[in-house]
């Protein structure tokens, strides 16, 4: 039976406080995943989702919590993090058996605000609305949103800015993190039962016992966590802040702060205004998830009896990331570039393209459009091959093969979407809503990021690439 649950209450009361979400009597609901609250079977109206998200009605019988976590940003260890402007207010099964959370952001402060406000102002709230639904339609792991609410009341950010509330809705919350948390503070009750439940939630296919189950847990995480970073670099995707306390154990994409996509290709690409080093740059994702998960490593270390022997074992299992990430990557490539098999000389067809590509500011979506539609039997126009890469797309007709077209056309169509949520679109989108405008536009461009990779005639500026990017910045939202 589907219906509404208190989660995680095993690990207690530290970790999980009690907190009541911040009432706005005035708030309105402007945004409805109508088809996720379908796809979920949560049979609730529209009044009562307002009535949750502004803090007015409770789920009978449920506790609204905070959680508790540490983390590294940025390289340093935070150990006072938590949830400081989000409750969970409920978890729900669905007919089918599978857990979800249902986390309210910017609904108030909370013992975890240290000093912040606990509020969300409306651009943040939209762009995540707007990013998980892309994404989940991209096929990418995320979290997802289930509805945005106005509070109608101002929030101090640079400016004042309207305020509102996210409804969020993830597998499960549980963060490399949280695993941290319980490393600090040598919880190994608190350890060993969180292990537990991620293992029964996430990961139910782990049989093995003793410390065997530890390093079977480590590895699919880790699993997880590569599947996912390949999966945002197919799409050129720029998480932007990969601190660990962003980081789900169950491999979904959470946290759109301050991401972007990637318009001009570059590994270097970043728009995060707070990453100025570039830790978090396009090509900086893999070894940032395999840290990530070296840390998740560090905090099961708590589990072990001889800490020598587990050290290496974490390793291996470590280790064994960079061949999985290079197993992946090749196959996303050769997937991007309509290749039946990966050959040694592809490595040059590749590294030429992406040379070119990076020196002419190529557009990383377009252009791989752009050769995917140049597949079909007949292209559709306004998706043009840069000029940049005539002679190069002469190589690679011949490296296909004529015989192979249609089926390297197939391969490239589901691993090159046409329309991605353009930083720009995003921006003006953010912009309208600032003012209460809610657009034709916005509805016909949130419907087509449902099927992004459906090759039609789009609206010249759903395609477009920013003229600014090189002064585009994106915002942890706080
Ligand atoms: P984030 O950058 O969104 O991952 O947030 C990092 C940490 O700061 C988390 O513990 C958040 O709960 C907390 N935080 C972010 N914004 C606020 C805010 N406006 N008020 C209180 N806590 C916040
Ligand atoms: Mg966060």
């Amino acid at each position: 039976m589907s219906g509404f649950f208190s989660r995680y209450t095993e690990l207690g009361d530290i970790y999980l406080v009690p907190q009541q979400p911040k009432q706005f009597e005035q708030a309105q609901l402007i945004l409805t995943n109508a088809e996720l609250l379908t796809e979920l079977g949560m049979d609730i109206d529209k009044q009562q989702l307002r009535g949750y998200l502004a803090g007015v009605s409770k789920i009978e019988n449920i506790e609204p919590v905070a959680m508790a976590y540490c983390g590294h940003q940025f390289g340093h260890f935070n150990p006072q993090l938590g949830d400081g402007r989000a409750h969970l207010i409920a978890s729900f099964v669905t007919a089918q058996g599978d857990a979800y959370d249902m986390h309210l952001k910017g609904s108030g402060a909370t013992v975890f605000s240290r000093g912040g406000d606990g509020l969300c102002a409306l651009g943040p709230a939209i762009r995540e609305y707007i990013m998980s639904h892309a994404m989940h339609a991209l096929g990418v792991p995320t979290t997802r949103c289930l509805a945005v609410l106005s509070t109608n009341q101002l929030v101090m950010r640079q400016e004042q800015e309207p305020g509102a509330v996210v409804c969020r809705i993830a597998r499960s919350h549980i963060r490399v993190g949280t695993f941290q948390l319980m490393a600090m503070k040598k919880d190994v009750d608190a350890m060993k039962t969180l292990v537990e439940l991620c293992i029964a939630d996430q990961f139910n296919d782990i049989s093995s016992s003793g410390e065997q189950r530890i390093f079977d847990f480590f590895e699919q995480v880790c699993l997880r966590q590569c599947a996912l970073v390949l999966e945002w670099m197919q799409v050129g995707f720029i998480h932007g802040v990969m601190n660990t306390d962003n980081t789900l154990i169950n491999g979904e994409t959470i946290d759109y702060g301050p991401c972007a996509m990637m318009e001009s290709f570059s590994f270097d690409a970043v728009f995060s205004s707070i990453d100025r080093q570039g830790r978090y740059a396009f090509g900086q994702q893999p070894n940032i998830a395999s840290w990530n998960c070296g840390r998740l490593a560090e905090s099961l270390m708590l589990l072990m009896s001889d800490k020598d022997a587990a050290l290496e074992r974490f390793s291996a299992i470590l280790s064994q990331f960079a061949e999985e990430f290079n197993k992946g990557y090749q196959q996303m490539w050769s997937n991007k570039l309509g290749l039946l098999s990966w050959q040694e000389s592809d490595q040059t067809l590749l590294s030429e393209l992406l040379s070119l590509m990076q020196q002419n500011k190529l557009d990383y979506t377009n252009t791989f459009a752009a050769l995917t539609n140049s597949l079909q039997p007949t292209p559709l126009p306004g998706y043009a091959i840069p000029e940049a890469l005539a002679d190069w797309v002469g190589k690679w007709r011949k490296r296909v093969g004529e015989s192979n077209l249609p089926a390297a056309h197939s391969i490239m169509q589901s691993a090159n979407p046409a329309i991605i949520p353009r930083n720009g679109m995003v921006e003006h989108f953010i912009s309208e809503f600032n003012l209460a405008k809610h657009s034709d536009e916005f509805t016909q461009w949130l419907n087509a990021l449902k099927t992004p990779y459906v090759y039609q005639a789009y609206p010249a500026q759903w395609l477009a690439t920013m003229t600014n990017e090189q002064a585009y910045q994106t915002f942890c939202g706080t």
